[in-house]
């Protein structure tokens, strides 16, 4: 089973070519979702995050509110480490678990992970093995990027914060087996991907 990390910078397309490895076959794990899922009420990280950060980011529900947790990290590099100290390894220990199911089952040949954050930490690295060994990375010119994430609801502020607190695309692109440019129409990125598919799994 090929494990495949999937990464681009905010409004790349990454989620886009995703959408295009599940047609072509890929199991897709959303490693974002992950990430929210491991805070979530029974979650693998959530009291390890409450009792690092205390009751402040509970809601009146006592669960963890995602948007508190934000607002306590932003800006201030050593609590985003604490944070992700504790949810790393979780996700970590998720995904474990759910690739071993996978390769248990047999079927599956090719896995994507759809992660934003790649390049930046170990999240998708496993000591068991299991985690990927290929990665493909999305990449299109800011000026691509900012419309499209204007498009989708964010303002020019937020999406050039967001872009500034990710990895570079020089850093991504270091460490790409395989990098698509998507700065032309949908229907390019498709072809992109199938050519990429082709090379990964040699169809
Ligand atoms: P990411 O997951 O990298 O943040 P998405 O795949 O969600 O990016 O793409 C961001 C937005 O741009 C989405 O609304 C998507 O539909 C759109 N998009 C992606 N690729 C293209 C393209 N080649 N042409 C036009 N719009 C695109």
């Amino acid at each position: 089973m090929l494990v495949v990390g999937l990464t681009g910078g905010i409004g790349a397309g990454k989620s886009t070519a995703a959408e295009r490895f599940a047609e072509r076959g890929a199991v897709v794990i959303d490693v974002d979702a992950i990430g929210r899922e491991v805070l979530a009420p029974g979650g693998r990280a959530e009291r390890g995050v409450i009792d690092a950060f205390g009751p402040g980011i509970l809601d009146e529900h006592g669960r963890i509110d995602r948007a508190r947790v934000a607002a306590e990290v932003f800006g201030r590099p050593d609590r985003l480490a604490t944070l992700e100290a504790i949810s790393h390894p979780a996700i970590n220990a998720e995904l474990d678990q759910r690739l071993g199911e996978l390769a248990g089952g047999g079927e599956v040949q090719v896995v994507v992970l759809d992660m934003a954050v790649l390049a930046e930490s170990r999240l998708g690295r496993l000591e068991s093995g299991r985690g990927y060994t290929k990665v493909v990375v999305v990449e299109a010119p800011e000026a691509v990027r900012l419309p499209r994430l204007i498009q989708r609801g964010l303002t020019e502020e937020q999406a050039r914060a967001r872009m500034a607190s990710q990895a570079t695309d020089a850093r991504r692109r270091a460490l790409a087996d395989h990098v698509i440019v998507n700065s032309g129409s949908p229907s390019d990125l498709a072809a992109a991907v199938d050519r990429v598919w082709a090379e990964l799994t040699g169809q």
